[in-house]
Formats: structure tokens, C-alpha cells, sequence
């Protein structure tokens, strides 16, 4: 989208995709091909030598991925190291190997084009999930089929070792359809300034390694970043999510000044790493982070959040294909308890349903769903799976600070029963001799207007409210969350949510109760100063606003 200039010069070229990780940066945009073609298709008499050829290179591949696994533990730390035990996974899937080796013997064809028709077929499964953290799996199927592609063609010398390599001199801009995790932490932020790409999603490992790498990428450029933008200098604008093409002079020296001002913000908030978060007149405020999964953990510690504040244990299930086990769940749990290292960590049980649907739960098709079996009323509906997440909730609280916090919440007697089938996982521990700890906090999210006017009754029955602005806004208003076209309608600032949230705190501290919010209002600094005089006590927020919202707390009175 050309630019309006004031001097006469030629308008700017400017791509507009989507902001994916912060920062501003300068570079020579140099492509990927790799994905240009594929293995071609060749015949083949001996069908088992083949099958045994493909074998071979898929336990060279399974091997490859440990090493790497343990290279890349130090420089990128173990949640996001995890993704190359999960590519190990994938190369072990019974359905995988079979429907390689059968394609092979079906169609009397080589294993590159098996492998390559194969992965194909997966990726196009992943790609039609309503579910982006699926959908971002189909680069991992890519990547590792692409290493058992590049071993066999390595085997037969029609390939010799292959690196990442630019066309263009350091620093580039790096551009491609999507980048896979094996990839990515090939690159080094002194050679790659910034990642652009046509495709991606805001849950993908790339975006996850970039922030971590603190390397700016914008996404979702689409079919404007064209090959004939190979070696033009082009800005990246990983905050609003542009790509600038040969920058004029004007432009580099905004976009110049522009970094510094950033630099120099994000140096002056490191000032704010370690502290308390408290107003000038010492009011103390729980400064936390929300996490969707396992792999946010290292960006949480990263951000310096003094605990998680919602851990929406869900997209463990909308990961998996079937019920997470306790043992899988366990371990996550554990994980993340040991990664904050005794901070507090909020997991809030299953809140499936409405947007979030995993097939396996076989949900009937319902026409609100929003408003329908979901979160704790299908928990309360399906004990088996609730308790099985309660136990692994309580199995792991011996490895750090757990709060446990129930979603969705109108009644009392929801809570009642919450409470219940929490007793009876403690009993059912005790009796087997598994250590859970003493004391566990139970909160529950504030977030339908029932819950937010019955505060008064709530309050008493557990140990913390978290208000879920997003929920509690969709539903005081009438305003779906999901839908575009109701921007004026879905208003968070509305006062009757004010007045809910207000009613909220009032009723928890009477009650002698902490109250936090993890919607996302709580990261909006126009309304700090609002929720830190209404009294709230926790913020919730994500990795990325934790410093700048401790700056501004510190400028409250
Ligand atoms: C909320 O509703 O505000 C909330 C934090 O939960 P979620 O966004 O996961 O529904
Ligand atoms: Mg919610």
C-alpha cells in the first residue's frame, strides 16, 4: 500500500500484515526457496529395500532431533528446546509410518516422493482444524519430513549437507512462506535483523523464537511479498506489523529515530526488572502473567511477571488428539510449577467449548455455544475428565505455589460441588500415599455478570476471585467477542461492566479475599489508574506489557 508523501518524492511502499514480534528492523529482504519444488517421483522394483531405506533415514532423522534437542536446551532454554522432541514424536507416529510405507509399496514409488506426498496429506488435515494452535503444527510436520527428505537425498549424494544460507549480505531481512522451528534457531540476530513471512500464526514456535530472540517479525504479508522483492532494503516494523520497501532517506532516518525512542523505552523499563510493582504512595499490586501453554513459560520468566496469573490449561487438550493423560498433565503442571521457581501460578481447569473445540470431545453442535456445555459446567457434566485433571493439579502442587481457579462460574452450587470433587481427589491421594500440598489456594474466575452480582455469596467459598473481562464484557453487553463487526458494542470501558467489576472487589474484600483480573483490560494502561483505585490486588497480563505496565503503576499516586 503506497504512502502519501509531503516533499513530491514517490510514495513509500508500504505491506501491512500482522505484528508478531516487537521492534524496528533495517536489512536486505532475502528468501527461502526450499519449499520451491519437490522430491520427484521415481519408480522402484524393490519395494522393501525402499521401505528399509526410508526406516534407516527415519531413525538417522529421530537421532538427529535428540542432538539437537540438547543444542539447542542452552541457547533457547528447554520449553521452546521441547519442540524438537516433539518433531521425534511425529517421525515415531504409528499412522505416519504406515501410511509412508504402504504409499511405497501401493505405488511402487521412491521414499522422498512418499515422504513428500505423505507429509502433504497431514499438513492438509492440520491446515482444515478450527484451532490455530493445530494449524501452526503443520510446519513441524514439514520440517520433519523435509530431514528425513534432505537424509535420504544426503545417503544417495544428491545432496550435500545443507545450511541456511542468504543471497544477500548480513543484516537481512529474512523472508519465506513460514519458517520451521528447526530453522529458526539456526539464526543468528546478528545476521538476521528481522522475519517476514506470507504465512503464520501468532502460536507458532517461529513467533515464539523470534520474541525470544527479540528478533521484530510481521506475518501474514500474504501475496505481497513477492520474489521480486529479493535484495531490496526493507524495513521491519514488528509493533503496527509493516514492511517498508526501499525506504527513502526520510524514512530511514524516522525509522532510525523511531528505534532509538524504542531502545531507549525498553532500557528505561528495564530500570523496573526485579522491583515490586507499587504506586508512588506504596500501594503494592501483584504484577503477573498470563500463559497459554508450556511454551509461553520461558517468556513469562523472561518478562519478570511475579507469578502466572491465568494458565488456560485448555490448550493442553487442544493440542493432543485424544484426552491428555494425569501422567502427560502431570508434567506440564510440574514444569511450569518449577520453571516460577515458588512464584504463584493460577491453573485454571478446563475451559473447553464455545471457540475452543477439540473433535475428540465429540461436543454437540449447539446454536450459542458461548453460552452453552462448556468449561465448568462440561467438567461438571464429565467428572472422569475433571478429576482426572484435578489429580494432576494436586500431584504437582508439591513442586511449587499452586492456585487452582474454576471458569465460567454462575452458581453457588457450582462451586459447592468444585469443591467437593476436590476433596475427593485429595482423598483419593491421601489413600494412595501421593503427596499433594497442604495448602492449595481455590479461586474461581469472575466473568458472567451472574457471578460478578452474586459476588457476595461467592466470595466466602473460596480463597481469590480473577475478573475475565473478556468473558464478562461479551456477556453484560450482548456483544459476542468473536465478531468483528460489533466493535462499538463490545466495549469493555461500558459502565456497567465498570459497576460489575466494582461490586466484584467491594464483595472480596468484605469477604477478606484477593482479587485480581486476567482479561484483556488488565493490560490496558488507560485503565490502570481506574483498577488500582477500585482496589484490585492482581494483574494479569501478557509477557510483553509486564514491565510497561509496572512503569505506570509506579507514576500512580
Ligand atoms: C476472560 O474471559 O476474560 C478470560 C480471561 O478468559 P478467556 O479469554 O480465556 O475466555
Ligand atoms: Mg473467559
Amino acid at each position: 500500500m503506497p504512502s502519501p508523501t509531503h516533499d513530491g518524492s514517490p510514495p513509500l511502499r508500504i505491506l501491512q500484515g500482522s505484528p508478531a514480534s516487537r521492534g524496528i528492523a533495517f536489512g536486505r529482504i532475502s528468501f527461502l526457496h526450499r519449499y520451491a519444488s519437490g522430491p520427484s517421483r521415481r519408480p522402484i522394483d524393490d519395494v522393501d529395500a525402499e521401505c528399509s531405506r526410508f526406516e534407516k533415514a527415519r531413525l538417522h532423522a529421530i537421532s538427529q532431533l535428540g542432538a539437537l534437542y540438547e543444542a539447542s536446551l542452552e541457547k533457547l532454554g528447554d520449553q521452546n528446546a521441547v519442540v524438537f522432541q516433539i518433531h521425534q514424536l511425529m517421525l515415531e507416529d504409528p499412522d505416519y509410518v504406515s501410511s509412508i510405507n504402504n504409499y511405497i509399496r501401493k505405488e511402487k514409488c521412491n521414499a522422498e516422493y512418499a515422504v513428500h506426498v505423505v507429509a502433504h496429506r497431514f499438513v492438509e488435515q492440520f491446515l482444515a482444524m478450527d484451532n490455530d494452535y493445530m494449524r501452526s503444527r503443520a510446519t513441524d510436520i514439514i520440517d520433519c519430513s523435509r530431514r528425513i527428505n534432505e537424509i535420504l537425498l544426503m545417503h544417495s549424494g544428491s545432496l550435500k549437507g545443507k545450511s541456511l544460507r542468504f543471497d544477500s549480505p548480513p543484516p537481512v531481512i529474512l523472508a519465506t512462506d513460514d519458517l520451521v522451528p528447526s530453522e529458526t534457531v539456526q539464526l543468528d540476530p546478528d545476521t538476521v535483523t528481522g522475519i517476514v513471512t506470507s504465512k503464520g500464526s501468532q502460536r507458532s514456535h517461529t513467533v515464539i523464537f523470534a520474541r525470544a530472540l527479540a528478533i521484530p517479525n510481521v506475518i501474514c504479508l500474504g501475496d505481497q511479498l513477492t520474489p521480486d522483492l529479493e535484495g531490496h532494503l526493507a524495513i521491519v516494523d514488528g509493533s503496527t506489523g509493516q514492511l517498508i520497501i526501499d525506504p527513502d532517506e526520510a524514512a530511514i532516518t524516522e525509522y532510525t529515530a523511531r528505534k532509538k525512542t524504542d531502545d531507549a523505552q525498553a532500557a528505561h523499563l528495564e530500570q523496573f526488572r526485579g522491583k515490586d510493582t507499587v504506586t508512588r504512595s506504596g500501594h503494592r499490586i501483584e504484577l503477573y502473567a498470563n500463559a497459554g501453554s508450556l511454551a509461553d513459560l520461558d517468556l513469562v520468566i523472561a518478562s519478570d511477571a511475579e507469578g502466572i496469573g491465568l494458565f488456560r490449561s485448555e490448550y493442553i487438550y487442544l493440542q493432543e488428539s485424544d484426552y491428555p493423560t494425569e501422567e502427560q498433565q502431570f508434567k506440564i503442571y510440574k514444569k511450569v510449577l518449577e520453571g516460577m521457581g515458588g512464584r504463584r501460578v493460577i491453573i485454571r481447569t478446563l475451559d473447553i467449548g464455545a471457540d475452543k473445540q477439540a473433535e475428540y470431545f465429540l461436543l454437540k453442535k449447539e446454536d450459542n455455544p458461548a453460552m452453552g456445555l462448556r468449561a465448568i459446567r462440561l467438567c461438571l457434566q464429565n467428572r472422569g475428565i475433571f478429576k482426572t485433571q484435578l489429580r494432576a493439579l494436586f500431584r504437582a502442587s508439591v513442586y511449587g505455589r499452586l492456585a487452582i481457579m474454576f471458569p465460567m462460574i454462575t452458581t453457588v452450587d457450582e462451586v459447592l460441588e468444585c469443591r467437593k470433587i476436590c476433596d475427593e481427589v485429595r482423598a483419593g491421594l491421601k489413600a494412595s500415599n501421593i503427596p499433594y500440598a497442604e495448602h492449595i489456594e481455590i479461586g474461581i474466575m469472575i466473568e458472567t455478570p451472574a457471578a460478578a452480582v452474586i459476588s457476595d455469596e461467592l466470595a466466602p467459598l473460596v480463597d481469590f476471585f480473577s475478573i475475565g473481562t473478556n468473558d464478562l464484557t461479551q456477556f453484560t453487553l450482548a456483544a459476542d467477542r468473536q465478531n468483528a463487526d460489533l466493535p462499538g458494542y463490545f466495549n469493555p470501558y461500558h459502565h456497567a461492566v465498570f459497576r460489575l467489576i466494582d461490586n466484584t472487589i467491594k464483595n472480596a474484600h468484605q469477604a477478606g479475599i484477593w482479587v485480581g483480573m486476567c482479561g484483556e483490560l488488565a493490560s490496558d494502561e488507560n485503565f490502570t489508574a481506574k483498577l488500582v483505585q477500585l482496589g484490585l490486588d492482581e494483574i494479569s497480563v501478557v509477557p510483553s506489557s509486564v514491565l510497561r505496565l509496572r512503569a505506570k503503576i509506579a507514576t500512580l499516586g
